[in-house]
């Protein structure tokens, strides 16, 4: 077969791929061809500096030598063994190395191929201990979660995540879940100071436990920052408080690290930083550096010995992914691990959040710019029509879009959340890449409120 003119990429794309979150009547093709270290480049030669890395997944850089050469090295072995009843020795090693890093106490690991199907496994994990544990508590059916969540595009991922504009629609066929304001530090609650967020948040928590606790089987939650909602970094103190709360009521802790894991905020898991063991971690994006597709939920012995029994008594995990605990998959996972010893990445990336947050703080004295936030290496800027009021643009005048287009005449790549413009550089980012990065926003940030 003749390779495609340019042309017919370009045609075939608009006409025939169905992209995600988008509006194809009005898709503009952006073809990637390849890319080395923290660069992209077109199928026109133009090269882009990945400020998004990826969407939230690359870690050490395209192409790295690394983990091409594992994945080269797992393909002559075998390309995929199912985890139904089998194994392979690179996802068992896997398996063990995450167990070895990760909080006290997730000592099991369950793959999956994607971020939403790490949460629905550990929703259906924590239901189904709840009608199968020693002391069988079947009316424990429903979760906790916050408001603005975002947790992934399946039915039951959709159903604990709250971003009203992609789920209201789905309504009909999803579960109730209770749900609580997400504490957000720049759109307190009405009559709620800033100063008072934590204590007014965790308040809100213990009240919704104590009245429901006995129903209530797992909160799930996106720890210290809710990426998709616009990167709303919580009040410092309110992860390890929600896991104080939830352990003294007895209701699982999901942790959804798919976004905050694997490094980006500075410390390979996001729980880390307040010191708390979640019941489930879930991990996907960064899990493979931002190679291929892989998420594993990690649980606790205490989860693990309720699914035990004789094969008649049905204890067993009905649920699986035909692709789970892939080996090719298994094998980046593992060199990204590796790497981030070899190549000291969270030492490393200690100045490039300090290059980081020099830039915000330029940037948040610009016209328009209502709040900044950051952890570790994300970080979102929040554009308002009026900062003295906190009064947003409207979603359709895309002014987060219309930065994003203009960094990219700068030849650098962003994607934004609504009038949010979120900086995610890959940890493995240069510090004079960043700079680039930095000074291509501040550009379209002028550019986009003209
Ligand atoms: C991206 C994301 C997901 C969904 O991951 P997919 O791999 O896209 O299914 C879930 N939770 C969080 C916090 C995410 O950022």
């Amino acid at each position: 077969m003749d390779e495609p003119t340019r042309e017919e990429l370009d045609e075939w794309d608009r006409r025939i791929v169905w992209h995600p979150f988008t509006q194809m009547a009005e898709y503009e093709p952006l073809i990637l061809q390849r890319a080395e270290g923290c660069t992209v480049v077109d199928v026109d030669g133009n090269r882009y500096l990945d400020g998004t890395s990826s969407l939230w997944c690359n870690v050490h850089g395209h192409c790295h030598p690394r983990l091409d050469a594992a994945a080269k090295e797992q393909l002559d072995r075998v390309a995929h063994v199912t985890a139904l009843g089998c194994s392979n020795p690179t996802t068992i090693r896997l398996a063990k190395r995450l167990v070895d890093i990760a909080p006290e106490g997730l000592s099991h690991v369950f793959f999956s191929d994607d971020g939403a199907t790490s949460v629905e496994v550990a929703l259906k994990m924590a239901f189904q201990y709840w009608r199968q544990c020693d002391r069988p508590r079947p009316e424990k059916t429903r979760y906790i979660a916050l408001a603005d969540a975002y947790h992934g595009d399946t039915l039951g991922s959709v159903s604990v995540s709250g971003v009203a504009r992609f789920h209201a629609m789905f309504e009909p066929l999803l579960f109730a879940t209770d749900r609580l304001a997400c504490p957000n530090p720049y759109h307190p609650p009405s009559g709620v100071a800033e100063a008072d967020l934590l204590e007014h948040a965790v308040g809100e928590l213990e009240a919704v436990l104590a009245d429901h606790h006995e129903r209530i089987a797992a909160m799930v939650i996106e720890p210290l920052v809710q990426a998709a909602a616009g990167m709303i970094v919580h009040p410092p103190g309110y992860l390890k408080a929600v896991r104080e709360l939830t352990r003294k009521y007895d209701v699982f802790l999901i942790a959804d690290e798919v976004a905050v894991g694997m490094g980006r905020t500075g410390k390979m898991f996001a729980c880390q930083h307040e010191g708390v063991a979640p019941d489930f971690l879930c991990l996907a994006k960064g899990l493979t550096g931002g190679y291929l597709p892989m998420a594993a939920t990690l649980t606790t012995d205490r989860v693990w010995q309720a699914f035990l029994g004789n094969y008649a008594e049905s204890k067993s995990f009905f649920h699986g992914h035909t692709y789970g605990g892939n080996p090719l998959a298994a094998a980046v996972a593992l060199a990204t691990l590796e790497v981030f010893e070899e190549e000291q990445t969270l030492k490393n990336m200690q100045p490039k959040i300090a290059r980081l947050a020099e830039h915000l703080d330029r940037i948040k004295t610009m016209p328009h710019v209502g709040h900044v936030r950051q952890c570790g290496l994300l970080a979102g800027i929040e554009l308002v029509r009026d900062t003295s009021t906190k009064e947003p643009y409207p979603w359709q005048e895309k002014r987060g879009i219309r930065v994003c287009n203009h960094a990219r005449t700068e030849g650098v790549l962003l994607r934004p959340l609504g009038n949010v413009v979120v900086i995610i550089p890959p940890p493995a980012i240069s510090l004079e890449e960043l700079d680039r990065i930095c000074q291509a926003v501040e550009n379209g940030i002028r550019a986009a409120v003209a």
